[in-house]
């Protein structure tokens, strides 16, 4: 393990001097799927001078928005066998399927596969024929983001990567440079392309959502907010403390690191801070983050994931079903109602 004494900064950025748009000129880019990602990619490349077909299923509001943003929806294996770049912006989870049967019986050799996040390529889930390449431009923010950053002049950093197969690997490999330009053309060199790997990208971003931001702070809240409302405390004013604002608590943090939201906070927050905080993270539970993370590396949480998916998703929507109408998010509904016009 790196003491953090030795820990530097030492990632490689790339922008937009570092990546030339000629690496796409004369080449179809065919976006597969126009959802958050998908929208955003094929109105960035359109608007950078690229030529870009989309593919999106008919029937959904997703098709009409294509339509009313001038694309001229396909089916994705037309799109596929037309495109010497293809961004397959899909559900993580539809992808292998769509892939089998639609994608890759249609693409020339030559092709480029674009992946917005590594999960089936590090998992192997996707097998590309022979003297086709990928790459990995993951955004690192919603797709909303990635369209409104763009229009305004600017762009949401991303992650960029080869497959692990690429020859010769990282920079020095022609995928890569046409992973830049893809970077380029979306905006994302204007603020910088962070050089990774399909398993560092997947495996951080997995263990990251679990741990934070979705799995670890949502438990956090939720035991919180119970706390409280277990000791006879009214609901809106626990669920105003234990959950609403985490967000001020952040956009410091994202402002300045810790030490600046320590210097904003009161000196009686920052004291409980040191001596509290701690007490909750025990050897137990840095014990169990361990664990999240030797499950993520060594393939158990995919294929835990992978099998339910397979498997019609069961589990999955009864937990659904189960969290989206807790006490707590009744509580949530009325606080935000109650500080409508306050945001
Ligand atoms: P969305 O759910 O927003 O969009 C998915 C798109 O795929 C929709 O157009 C949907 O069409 C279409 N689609 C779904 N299932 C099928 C299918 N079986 N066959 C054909 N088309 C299908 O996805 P995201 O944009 O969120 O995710 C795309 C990729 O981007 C993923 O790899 C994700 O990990 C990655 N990513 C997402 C980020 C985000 O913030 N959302 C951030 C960074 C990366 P329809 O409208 O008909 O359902
Ligand atoms: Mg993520």
């Amino acid at each position: 393990m790196v003491a953090l004494g030795e820990c530097v900064v030492s990632a490689t950025i790339h922008r937009d001097a570092n990546a030339d748009l000629a690496q796409l000129a004369g080449k179809t880019i065919a976006v597969l799927g126009y959802g958050s990602q998908g929208h955003a990619h094929a109105l960035n490349l359109r608007d950078s001078g690229c030529s870009v077909l989309v593919a999106q299923r008919r029937g959904s509001a997703n098709y009409d928005r294509a339509l009313d943003d001038g694309f001229q929806p396909l089916d994705v294996a037309e799109a596929a066998g037309r495109a010497q770049v293809i961004a397959i912006l899909l559900p993580d989870e539809a992808q292998p399927d769509v892939f089998r049967r639609e994608i890759r019986p249609n693409v020339a050799p030559g092709t480029l596969l674009v992946f917005a996040h590594g999960f089936n390529v590090r998992y192997g889930q996707i097998d590309p024929p022979p003297d086709v390449s990928m790459a990995l431009v993951a955004p690192l923010g919603p797709g909303a983001l990635v369209r409104t950053q763009y229009v305004r002049g600017s762009g949401v950093p991303c992650l960029v990567a080869v497959a692990e197969n690429e020859t010769p690997l990282g920079t020095a490999s022609p995928t890569f440079r046409r992973a830049l330009a893809y970077a380029k053309a979306l905006g994302a060199t204007r603020v910088g392309a962070i050089e990774t790997t399909f398993a560092e990208e997947t495996e951080t971003d997995l263990f990251a959502e679990q741990a934070i931001t979705c799995g670890g702070l949502t438990a956090l809240m939720q035991a919180s907010f119970q706390t409280l409302v277990d000791a006879g405390y009214q609901p809106e004013i626990a669920y105003f403390v234990c959950v609403h604002e985490v967000r001020q608590i952040v956009d410091l943090v994202c402002q300045g690191g810790l030490s600046h939201m320590r210097k904003l906070i009161s000196n009686t927050a920052e004291y409980g801070d040191y001596t509290r905080g701690p007490r909750l993270v025990t050897r137990e539970t840095k014990a169990e983050l361990q664990h999240i993370l030797a499950e993520i590396r060594d393939g158990r949480f995919a294929h835990e994931w992978i099998a339910e998916n397979q498997t019609g998703a069961k589990s999955f929507e009864t937990l659904r079903r189960q969290l989206q109408s807790t006490p707590m998010e009744e509580v949530g509904r009325r606080v935000r109602e109650l500080l409508q016009g306050n945001d």
